[in-house]
């Protein structure tokens, strides 16, 4: 990995070991058909103060992910390490973690993600209610809870829409995701393990509301 020197001693190895991290669930996630075609992409937090940021590059194959696809950045945007280029939507991940003190950000561009954003683009949202999955989300401690997830319209001007995001997750404190219409799914964590497991438990929801939809039923 070039440049890693310029990264101060203490964060060299945290920096590693998220990478290592970031590589594992990328592999899974792409093996799950989430992340497919170079699509989505993945971040933590190395060390807060300064803000110092591992991301994935942007065009990189999340199922060939290596050490030297993980760009570590700075709060601005700016590279520290790394020699691709950031993704275009590396805005939105700053904007979760200045939000709401995310640890870990996570984006997927999967089938069910895309069919139902596309599908709740004009209602600006859907709820999901009822399922036992929903208890994978932090402070959420029964199945008998409502989660709202916000569907906003795609846009290729990720730093304004950035703005916008960072504004809606500073006044829902309850969203534990947003969507953005026939594009994905953006989730957070305090960790990387918690975005890890709210990527998977809303996944596993969009597809049971998805299926359902489809087979006719009713929410
Ligand atoms: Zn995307």
């Amino acid at each position: 990995m070039q440049n890693l020197e310029i990264i101060v001693e203490g964060q060299r190895e945290a920096f590693r070991e998220i990478s290592r991290r970031l590589i594992k669930i990328g592999s899974e996630f792409h093996s799950r058909g989430w992340l497919l075609g170079t699509s989505g992409n993945l971040s933590a937090v190395v060390s807060r103060s300064p803000l110092l940021i591992a991301i994935t590059a942007s065009g990189i194959d999340k199922g060939n992910l290596t050490e030297d696809g993980i760009l570590a950045i700075e709060g601005s945007g700016n590279i520290i390490s790394g020699t691709g280029k950031p993704s275009s939507e590396t805005p939105l991940h700053i904007a979760a973690i200045m939000a709401r003190g995310a640890g870990s950000v996570i984006h997927t561009h999967s089938v069910w993600g895309t069919i139902i954003s596309t599908r709740f683009e004009k209602a600006g949202g859907f709820r999901i209610e009822g399922y036992e999955m929903l208890k994978g989300l932090d402070n959420v401690s029964s199945h008998d809870h409502t989660e709202w997830i916000p569907v906003l319209p795609n846009s290729q001007n990720m730093p304004a829409l950035s703005v916008h995001i960072e504004k809606l997750l500073a006044e829902r404190e309850d969203l534990h995701c947003f969507m953005l219409a026939g594009h994905g799914l953006y989730v957070w964590g305090n960790t990387l393990d918690d975005a890890k497991r709210h990527a998977e438990a809303i996944e596993f929801l969009l597809e049971v509301y998805g299926r359902t939809l489809m087979a006719g039923g009713q929410f």
